[in-house]
């Protein structure tokens, strides 16, 4: 395993910081004072994203993106993940399921995603089922020329960003049949409840809405039935791999900041930076981020050589569950660092202290992951965990 940093690696890490640095970071207040990015900066940022060749760095140039290793995806995802707001979003990576589209929706859906053109929500979250997907409710009956899709829908990210919308289902209400469909949002029938504010601000929305009675097509279903939860597993470890990444970039500012700050700061005649206790805060953040990083980067590169799905399966969680909660704790001790500058909105920090805290519920929270480190440790042993 070699996970020292060529030439290319270099270009793409820069690439990925100058793109935080002169597009997103000069977005951040406004998305801040706005709740949200404001449409007439949408497109220009499209076309930035293009011109950097970031659009689809998660899919191959086959299908119209990149063709990135996950390592180098890794790499720019923990660039961009330095910015606030969620602005990380703007950069575009497809739903990875719909590589397993038939040769028509990855025309319709995948193509023109990869291009930026279109963009794909994914709901699988309901009132009634979060952590357990398996308790949603959302039916795709079987009728004369496709579906009938029913249900309600909550959290859907990046709706408003959106023209489709890729909805995990029981076919039939068959709990056995956990099935995806690619559904239209002009679709009749599809109707946006409403987009709630959260505590972070974000560049687009999560939305909760309603599917009633709408009428699917044939070939509106993405794999086979029952095959929802294979297709979204892939997701899962792509999505969760990228948290890591975002993570990491998000404490790694932080921290740049404190430090930056403890050194500058005066108080009883000297730099903070000289009392012991903020010392080791500054070590502790540095040490935290050190572990994450060679975590996130060791799983990446595995993800690159080893084919064992369930085996990554397991990492990504590892990875998920660890930078997660570790830029938590290091975005809080910058925070204290920087005193009550540190809580003021105008300060990155304050904004990565919002934004950070929703890394430890959405796909899958701290506890689900612990869950899934769990039984692979009693499926397989400490081994798959420890003995590498
Ligand atoms: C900002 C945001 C964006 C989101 N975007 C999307 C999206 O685009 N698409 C989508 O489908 N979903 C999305 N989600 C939903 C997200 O995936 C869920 O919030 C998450 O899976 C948890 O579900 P829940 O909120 O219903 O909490 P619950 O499942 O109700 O959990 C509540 C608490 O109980 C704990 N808990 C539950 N089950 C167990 C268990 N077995 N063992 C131990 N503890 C348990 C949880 O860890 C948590 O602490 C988003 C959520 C947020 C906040």
């Amino acid at each position: 395993m070699d996970l020292s940093l060529n030439e290319r690696h270099k270009e793409l890490q820069r690439r990925g910081r100058d793109f935080f640095e002169g597009v997103l970071a000069p977005m951040e207040l406004i998305v801040d004072q706005h709740g949200e990015l404001p449409e007439e900066h949408r497109a220009k940022i499209r076309q930035e994203v293009r011109s950097a060749g970031l659009g689809s760095i998660n899919h191959s140039v086959e299908e119209g993106g990149q063709g990135f290793t996950v390592f180098e995806q890794l790499l720019i995802n923990e660039q961009i993940g330095r910015a606030t707001n969620g602005l990380w979003t703007v950069v575009w990576q497809p739903p990875v399921s719909l590589k397993f589209g038939t040769v028509e929706q990855r025309r319709l859906y995948l193509a023109p995603s990869c291009r930026g053109e279109r963009r794909g929500a994914f709901a699988i979250t309901e009132p009634g089922a979060g952590s357990d997907a398996g308790a949603v409710t959302t039916s795709a009956a079987r009728c004369e020329g496709g579906y009938r899709l029913n249900g309600e829908k909550w959290f859907v990210t990046n709706w408003n960003a959106s023209d489709f919308v890729i909805v995990h289902a029981h076919l039939n209400g068959d709990p056995a049949l956990p099935t995806l469909f690619i559904v239209d949002k002009a679709q009749s029938g599809v109707r946006h409840i409403r987009s709630p504010q959260f505590m972070h601000n974000y560049a687009h929305d999560h939305a909760e809405v309603i599917f009633e009675d709408v009428a699917l097509s044939a070939d509106s279903m993405l794999g086979q039935p029952g095959q929802g939860y294979d297709l979204t597993k892939d997701w899962f470890v792509e999505a969760r791999l990228q948290i890591a990444a975002h993570c990491i970039g998000a404490a790694t500012r932080a921290a740049e900041e404190a430090e930056s700050y403890a050194r500058n700061r005066i108080q009883f005649n000297r730099p903070i930076w000289d009392f012991q206790a903020i010392e080791f805060m500054i070590a502790d953040m540095a040490v935290t981020i050190m572990a994450a990083k060679s975590m996130a980067y060791r799983i990446a590169w595995e993800i690159d050589h080893v084919d064992d799905r369930k085996l990554i399966h397991a990492r990504a969680s590892a990875a998920k569950l660890f930078c997660s909660e570790a830029a938590g704790r290091v975005i809080d001790t910058a925070l204290q660092i920087l005193g009550g500058r540190g809580y003021m909105r105008e300060n990155p920090v304050e904004r990565l202290y919002r934004d950070i805290r929703v890394d430890r519920i959405w796909e899958g929270t701290s506890e689900i992951q612990r869950s899934i480190i769990g039984g692979q440790i009693r499926k397989r042993g400490l081994d798959i965990y420890t003995g590498w």
